[in-house]
């Protein structure tokens, strides 16, 4: 039998929330269809952090943020525009986030600015060194009820929510969600008592749709295939693609994994083909939000704090540097793979520590000081006396490494990095806590003994999808807007290219985009 409703949202992460949540106070019947038991997808597991530049947070502290001073930073940090990344879609990212942030506060739910944490090219005109990284504050699971069991736990390895403690001044409640579940938290409690509907372990098989235009989609639930009508429109908000093997293979750059990438195995790119098999144009398929991480029983950490710290440097498989390790996390991804050309190998690369290291800073699982033996025997980690040994048990380069290591050794004498000005911008000295000294991320390796991890360009999500413009409307392949259909999130393509101006910029791109669809929804009414 064939249901019918206004608008149609799949998936129930962040972005799907917050449009069930808007279109539903818009007064239209909205179907949340999710593939899995649980709210929340990667949400859940991320730390929550949302690039909301000009917020009326910021305001309130007497830090003056006008759209079009945003605009000029994403123009100067995004350059050249692309299909995926117009002018367009820039400013209405600049336009929106204000208003979004405002939609926010008026659903009550309670933000906080992340206190110290910059734009990622503060250099740049228009980047600001704090304000624009906003999170959800503590949220108070009692209040959802039976509900908070269809929460999404947080399992991602990242997140600890001590590391949230140098940004939040709040204490939490009883039972609390913090960071991205408590995002997802507070989405699910307005969308629950403003009667969105759900149905779970309903994923999408396809997209239902008739001369360039859709109008519902097929799911699969209890076993059958079951079409669903919308008379408003279908969004996708069920992520990218970076759980399916085959697709990662296909579009990004070689050697990848699904085991690489710090989300959960959820979204393996059904909305993205949906959309393909009805004549979507895709774009800015080959990249995606890069983290470096390590790999612990198989299971990737990321390891931002552990390469920023002294005694420690990154080298390729000639055992040469070639980055500032304490770069942010996108652009050091990216890094991995532009450096593994012409014969050069730099997937996995190596962060090389001496006894220091290890001693002092926690380092994926692994706390200061203490690193399991079995872990050293399984190889996730490797420790040598020297660097000649640990070059050979590494199996690079090991004149390259020990040279790497005293050029490196003499930059942290001199206090300067003169070949990569690592410790040298607003981002790295932020990295490192803002310590007094002059440059305290670069300092010897010379403590035996010296200690190794691989790393890996893992992810938090494929930035490739579906071309929309800048109202979240799907794109044929020939320009022309595909009628009811709307993408945000990981579905679609993102405008970032293969950088981020800050913090957040996924998640912050999400949530404008699902929230511009419901504008858009509600004006094609007018
Ligand atoms: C460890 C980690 C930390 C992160 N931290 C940050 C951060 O601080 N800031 C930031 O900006 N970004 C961060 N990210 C990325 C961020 O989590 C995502 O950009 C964001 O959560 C995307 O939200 P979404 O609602 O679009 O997708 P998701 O939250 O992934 O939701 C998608 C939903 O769709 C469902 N789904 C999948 N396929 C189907 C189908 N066929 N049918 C129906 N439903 C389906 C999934 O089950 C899921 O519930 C992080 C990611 C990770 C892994």
């Amino acid at each position: 039998m064939s249901r019918e409703t206004d608008f149609i949202i799949v998936g129930a992460g962040a972005a799907g929330l917050l449009a069930a949540v808007a279109a539903r106070r818009l007064g239209l019947d909205v179907l949340v269809v999710e593939a899995t038991a649980q709210v929340g997808g990667t949400t859940c597991a991320s730390r929550g952090a949302m690039w909301l530049p000009g917020n009326d947070l910021m305001i309130k502290l007497g830090m003056d943020d006008p759209a079009t001073k945003v605009l000029d930073y994403l123009n100067t940090v995004l350059g050249d525009t692309t299909e995926a990344s117009t002018l367009a879609r820039r400013a209405a990212y600049a336009n929106s986030s204000v208003k979004m942030v405002r939609w926010l506060t008026s659903s009550r739910i309670p933000l906080m600015i992340m206190r110290g944490l910059p734009d990622y090219h503060l250099a740049e005109d228009g980047g600001k060194a704090q304000g624009r990284v906003l999170a959800t504050q503590y949220a108070n699971l009692d209040s959802l009820g039976e509900w908070a069991d269809r929460l999404r736990t947080n399992s991602a390895a990242t997140a600890k929510p001590g590391g949230i403690k140098k940004f939040f001044s709040a204490k939490p409640a009883t039972t609390t969600a913090t960071r991205g579940e408590a995002l997802v938290a507070e989405l699910l409690r307005r969308a629950t008592a403003n009667g969105v509907e759900f149905w779970f372990d309903s994923p999408l098989i396809e997209l239902v749709s008739a001369n360039g235009s859709v109008s519902g989609v097929i799911v699969e639930r209890d076993g059958q295939r079951q079409e669903v009508s919308a008379r408003r429109g279908v969004l996708l908000a069920c992520g990218g693609f970076e759980a399916n093997q085959y697709l990662r293979e296909e579009h990004l750059p070689l050697p990848t994994d699904t085991h690489w990438s710090l989300n959960e195995p959820l979204n393996t790119g059904a909305g993205i083909e949906a959309g393909i098999a009805i004549g979507a144009e895709t774009a800015a398929m080959s990249t995606a939000w890069w983290v470096p991480v390590i790999l612990v029983d198989g299971k990737p950490y990321r390891i931002d704090k552990a390469r920023q710290a002294p005694h420690g440097i990154i080298v390729d498989q000639a055992g040469d540097r070639f980055f500032s390790e304490a770069a942010g996390p996108s652009i050091l991804g990216r890094y991995l793979y532009s450096r593994s050309r012409g014969g050069v190998h730099a997937v996995p690369s190596f962060l090389i520590m001496d006894n220091r290291h290890r001693s002092s800073y926690e380092l994926g699982p692994w706390k200061p000081g203490s690193t399991p033996r079995k872990v050293i025997e399984s190889g996730d980690i490797f420790r040598a006396n020297t660097l000649n040994d640990l070059a050979q048990e590494l199996g690079i380069d090991r004149a390259g490494l020990i040279g790497t290591v005293v050029r490196f050794n003499s930059f942290a004498h001199k206090g300067q990095d003169e070949d990569f000005h690592r410790g040298e911008s607003d981002w790295d000295r932020f990295g490192l806590g803002g310590s007094k000294k002059k440059n305290p991320g670069l300092s010897k390796l010379d403590k035996s003994p010296f200690w190794a991890v691989k790393l890996y360009p893992g992810d938090s999500g494929t930035k490739g999808g579906l071309l929309t413009d800048e109202n979240s409307r799907v794109l044929h392949q020939d320009g022309s807007i595909i009628e009811g259909l709307y993408a945000c999130g990981g579905v679609a393509a993102s405008m970032m290219k293969s950088t981020s101006p800050g913090p957040g910029a996924g998640l912050g791109e999400a949530l404008i985009e699902a929230y511009r669809a419901v504008l858009t929804l509600d004006a094609a009414n007018d």
